[in-house]
């Protein structure tokens, strides 16, 4: 008897290590030859008669698996246009009202005014940052209300005063 399982279990093996989808008739046959041997027997060729059968979604997984070197490849889209960003946003700098000279770019040094959004091209938001900025450097002593501070003339511009997006009176 000890024979015969030590067999079965050999011949078992050797079938799981061949190809199981082929060898439905030799499964078949060892499950009835299993059917009277000891349950542990039993489960091992009801485990094997499982994989044997067609699993509709393994078939469905190993399609996908199949198809997938022959799916559209995800990539950013190349016509895509650059996004306009003004400056404070591009570079992220951060206004401060503690910042004068920062602040002082954004003034024209003829009339001591802060420059419309025509000329500063910056976003709605940033312009409304600075002009509350400038408003809060002024009160606190750090720059002057009617001109532009002196030691600041000289500092690079950041836009073109004469060239702004739409014209003006002034
Ligand atoms: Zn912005």
């Amino acid at each position: 008897m000890a024979l015969v399982k030590f067999f079965h279990r050999n011949m078992l093996r050797s079938i799981r290590r061949s190809s199981c989808f082929t060898s439905q008739a030799a499964c078949s046959t060892s499950s009835s030859v299993g059917t009277a041997e000891s349950s542990d027997n039993k489960e091992s060729t009801e485990s094997l008669n499982e994989s044997t059968t067609w699993d509709p979604l393994k078939i469905e997984e190993l399609l996908r698996a199949q198809s997938a070197k022959d799916m559209p490849v995800e990539m950013p889209n190349p016509y895509e246009e650059e996004r306009v960003q003004c400056i404070l946003c591009k570079y992220k700098i951060h206004l401060d009202y503690k910042n004068p000279r920062l602040l002082s770019q954004f003034i024209s040094p003829y009339t001591g005014r802060t420059y419309g959004r025509h000329i500063t091209r910056l976003c709605r938001r940033q312009q409304e940052i600075l002009e509350i900025e400038i408003g809060k450097s002024r009160d606190a002593g750090y720059m002057a209300i009617m001109m532009k501070s002196v030691q600041f003339l000289k500092d690079p511009k950041l836009f073109d005063p004469n060239d702004p997006d739409r014209p003006h009176n002034y």
